[in-house]
């Protein structure tokens, strides 16, 4: 029987090692809700890294360690501090990364991290062909890997691949930057379907293929040897029913049920019925937009100062890889511009801006989710940006409004909520006009379709159509040959 293979660069598993005692918690992110269907029972296998770096591992533990992560069907691949500084530190987060954000300023090109990328590529690519069989079907998840789909392909040639990129792919203009820009296409091109968020995401890479390469590429396939590569877009949805559920007995909370950030938002309420409550949740990183986001509400404080003390921003920045340099300089602009615009606004009464630098439990987001009137996105790129999704997700009485960009994968499919150019600070100011006058029946209208699309597209949907894609096209091929 045949067997499904995921491998990302993480598993959805968090070790704990406590005293040589280890525990296997299941992640609760949304990739690995998505694949709950693909990844159950004792026919599938997750392959991926454990988070823990050989050097962290105690002992003799490692035995221990697989035995808990089978149990979560899962297997390990082992990685050194020094190939996770290099492949995933180095060449992921500050090549692929900002290059495919259009941060080229950004992006560094040093041939050491490339060749650690290229070696921990082929660890993962190991470790999917000793457990792989030809009938097998494999599904690659991410940037970190962009090599693997070939590097399994030499050795099983008749295997299913498929590759979904969690990013955007950048145009053609921006990708031809990249040193070793064709291995990676060629790479890529092992798999046997190629899954992107967006339909631009997927016409860039066809351009880059089509003029890096020369290959013959007709609508979405891709003409290789005798083989045909398909490229599609699959926008990948939440967990709608999880997020609406929450929402929901969250508003059935007794006052002892509540937390103490549901208490302290509501006393707030109460104190200012008047005023707006803006949310903006994000992971530390330039390319999410939060130090432009600040100034531009600055901009909108001084253009609009009738809406001091009637409007306030909650900013959640959550920690991201504060090892790299241009995380740790962007969270130091960040601080200096939330110290500066409190201490030039702040009365008394009021601080414009409060600011979470950490990652809070489901539970407050869930609070922050409902308790917010308006949630203001403004990457300056992001793949998609499952925030702006979830925030809708909690709306349980259809109110509240959505301010995203336009450079969000998201922006595709959610053109009921307000779009902004993230750098364009007067259509910005007005957005927020807008949106604090919205009236509620308008809220609604524009927020019962959003609700709609996403329950119905929701990330279970995402991953059952990646797989009954990529089962098709193994079946066009079988029969083009
Ligand atoms: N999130 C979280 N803890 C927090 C804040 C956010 O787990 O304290 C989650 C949030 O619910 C969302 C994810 O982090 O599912 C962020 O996904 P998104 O696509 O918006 O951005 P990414 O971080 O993947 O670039």
């Amino acid at each position: 029987m045949s067997k499904t293979i995921i491998i990302s660069n993480r598993l959805p598993v968090q070790l704990q090692i406590d005293n040589r005692k280890i525990t296997a918690t299941p992640s609760v992110g949304g990739l690995a809700t998505g694949m709950k269907s693909v990844h159950s029972g004792g026919d599938s296998l997750w392959i991926g890294w454990s988070g823990l770096t050989d050097e962290e591992i105690p002992n003799g533990l490692a035995p221990e360690i697989d035995k808990a992560l089978a149990k979560h069907g899962s297997s390990k691949v082992s990685l050194t501090t020094a190939e996770v500084d290099g492949f995933y530190y180095g060449f992921s987060n500050r090549t692929i990364w900002p290059l495919f954000h259009y941060f080229l300023e950004y992006a560094e090109f040093e041939l050491e991290s490339w060749n650690i990328y290229k070696a921990v590529n082929q660890k993962f690519a190991d470790a999917i062909l000793e457990k792989a069989e030809d009938d097998d079907i494999i599904w690659v998840h991410d940037y970190q890997l962009m090599l693997v789909p070939q590097m399994v392909r030499k050795q099983r040639p008749n295997v299913s691949i498929g590759f979904f990129l969690h990013i955007p792919f950048p145009s053609y203009e921006i990708f031809r930057t990249l040193p070793w820009r064709k291995e990676v296409l060629e790479g890529l091109l092992g798999a046997d379907l190629i899954g992107f968020h967006t339909y631009d995401y997927e016409r860039h890479f066809l351009s880059s293929v089509r003029r890096l390469l020369r290959l013959e590429v007709s609508f979405n396939d891709i003409h290789l040897d005798d083989r045909v590569i398909k490229v599609d877009s699959f926008p990948m949805g939440i967990d709608y029913k999880k997020f609406s559920d929450a929402a929901k007995k969250h508003h059935e909370n007794k006052e002892v049920d509540k937390s103490e950030l549901q208490k302290r938002l509501d006393m707030h309420k109460k104190n200012q019925p008047n005023a707006k409550f803006l949310l903006s949740i994000d992971r530390l990183d330039y390319s999410k937009g939060i130090a432009k986001r600040l100034k531009a509400f600055e901009y909108f404080l001084n253009e609009n100062p009738q809406y001091k003390e009637k409007v306030r921003l909650i900013i959640l920045a959550v920690p991201s890889r504060s090892n790299v340099p241009q995380y740790q300089l962007l969270k130091k602009e960040i601080d200096e511009l939330v110290g500066r615009i409190n201490g030039e606004f702040s009365t008394v009464s009021w601080t414009p801006i409060w600011y979470f630098y950490r990652s809070m439990p489901f539970e407050n987001l869930i609070d922050l989710y409902t308790s917010c009137d308006i949630a203001w996105l403004t990457p300056i790129r992001d793949g998609m940006n499952l925030v702006a999704k979830e925030y809708i997700a909690t709306r349980t009485d259809k109110t509240g409004v959505l301010i995203l960009s336009e450079m969000a994968g998201s922006a595709n499919e959610m053109n009921e909520s307000l779009l902004i150019n993230p750098n364009n600070f007067e259509e910005i100011s007005e957005a927020l006009l807008q949106a604090i006058n919205m009236p509620k029946e308008e809220q609604q209208a524009r927020n019962g379709i959003l609700q709609k699309r996403l329950e119905r597209y929701n990330v279970e949907k995402w991953a059952n159509d990646f797989m009954t894609s990529l089962l098709e096209q193994k079946q066009n091929e079988k029969q083009h040959k």
